[in-house]
């Protein structure tokens, strides 16, 4: 096992991975920027080295850096947490090249799923179901597109290859829209992304996210550990997570995870992993795998009982799982809200002080955060302040805890989004469970209706 640790990202991932550390007794280095010096989390960390200004691309994204840091320290393996380098193929490359271990994929990996449409094609190849749509990225030639789109049927979504975050997407309804909505997204895609392919799918109108989560290690075993669903979601970013997924046929779910494991094998995968899927008419269609530790992890810790960070950590140093698929059984539900610093309808970001901060608590409790009172979020990076997570032995005693937690939870001096899922977790639909993707943003429009 590894002696020391770098962690190269910040918040309550940051905190979430020194604590998997300090339990296997992995000393833990963190690297940070100026904006996040006082953070408690960075004093708690064994060492701590200052790699940069506020701005994300001096800092969390600078790969010299964190090289640097982790030679300096004699850390012997990074882990990157989630957003920043974590999905970044050409880091875990020069991490692996600089003699260090890069907890996650192997580059190969990351770049084989970093880019969707070769993520689709090796998953269809591994006979994991996709979302109908075009043979891989669309052509050139507009005559060629109107063709594809009239053989996939409208509506239509056109997908940046390199897209992520939710970003570098558009549904196109008609023909009419279709050339221009394209070319759009091309030039945006290359934009932000620096890769002008896009790709098309048959837009679903009612879908479900489900996603599968994974483990493989480097002796080619594989499994998986059940699902989530990440269906409630505004820009096509997920603000509640549960597992597990309400009204689905336990059969259905294992026939997909047996072969998203199976897909691992395949493509001799390594480290945790994401099969997403969207869901509909009892189907499951894969969208993308995130090759990394998700947000919303502790759903799936909660009701497995397995740590994940502390598997990856193993797995990255060379040990062979001792979890086989028979041994992994789910029991009860949780449901996760991320709580953010942002205006609760609005969604206007709302960094500053936190002047008082209560966390809630009790049985089947769970609270991830970075935060405290006095903490200071900053305007620079990701909105998000922290996770509850609430278990039960049913998903209703499960929703039962979340209402309490939240009626408890204090946090004063910026606005967040309790309000917000105070107001969910009394949701009719919700509470029966099993909303579409757009539910959220239906009834927030349905909302602002009613105000106006
Ligand atoms: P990203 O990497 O940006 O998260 P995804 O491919 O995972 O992109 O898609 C993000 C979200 O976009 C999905 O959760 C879903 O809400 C929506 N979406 C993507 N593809 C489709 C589709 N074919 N039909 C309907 N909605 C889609």
């Amino acid at each position: 096992m590894f002696g020391k640790i770098l962690i190269a990202n910040r918040g309550e991932i940051a905190l979430r991975i020194q604590r998997a550390c300090r339990e296997l007794g992995i000393r833990t280095v963190v690297v940070h920027s100026t904006a996040d010096n006082e953070a408690k989390y960075v004093k708690l960390a064994d060492e701590s080295v200052c790699i940069g200004p506020p701005p994300s691309k001096d800092s969390y994204l600078n790969i010299p850096a964190i090289i640097s840091a982790a030679e300096v320290t004699d850390a012997e393996a990074i882990h990157p947490g989630y957003g920043f380098l974590s999905e970044n193929a050409d880091f875990a490359e020069r991490v692996e090249k600089s003699g260090f271990v890069f907890i996650g994929p192997r580059p190969e990996s990351i770049r084989l799923m970093g880019d969707k449409v070769s993520a689709k094609h090796a998953m269809k190849a591994a006979g994991v179901p996709t979302v109908p749509g075009s043979e891989g990225a669309l052509p050139e030639d507009p005559r060629e597109v109107v063709k594809i789109a009239r053989a996939v049927g409208y509506p239509v979504i056109i997908k940046a290859a390199g897209g992520g975050g939710g970003r570098g997407m558009r549904v196109v309804h008609t023909e009419a829209a279709l050339v221009n909505a394209v070319n759009m997204t091309r030039q945006e895609a290359q934009t932000a992304f620096g890769n002008p392919s896009v790709y098309m799918e048959k837009f679903l109108e009612n879908p479900r996210h489900i996603e599968i989560q994974v483990l493989a290690d480097q002796h080619r075993n594989a499994v998986w550990l059940g699902e989530r669903d990440c269906s409630m979601q505004r820009r096509h970013q997920k603000i509640i997570e549960e597992a597990p997924a309400p009204g689905i046929l336990r059969k259905l779910i294992e026939k997909i995870g047996d072969r998203c494991a199976e897909a691992c094998r395949k493509i001799n995968y390594r480290g945790a992993g994401t099969f997403e899927f969207l869901f509909e008419n009892g189907e499951f269609y894969f969208i993308e795998m995130n090759t990394r530790v998700q947000v919303e992890h502790p759903v799936t810790e909660m009701v497995t009982g397995i740590d994940i960070v502390q598997q990856q950590i193993r797995i990255a140093a060379g040990e062979k799982m001792v979890l086989r698929q028979r041994d992994i059984v789910t029991k009860g539900a949780a449901i996760e809200c991320r709580v953010n610093a942002e205006d609760p309808y609005k969604f206007t970001p709302s960094p500053g002080r936190i002047t008082a901060w209560h966390a809630p608590g009790g049985p089947g409790v769970r609270v991830d955060s970075h935060a405290y009172a006095g903490y200071m979020v900053p305007p620079h990076y990701d909105s998000m302040i922290g996770k509850l997570i609430c278990y039960g032995d049913t998903r209703e005693q499960a929703l039962a805890r979340m209402r309490i937690a939240l009626s408890e939870m204090v946090v004063e001096g910026i606005l967040t989004n309790i309000p917000l899922h105070r107001d969910l977790m009394m949701d009719e639909k919700f509470v029966l469970g099993g909303t579409s993707i757009h539910y959220l943003e239906k009834r927030l429009a349905a909302r602002q209706l009613n105000q106006a």
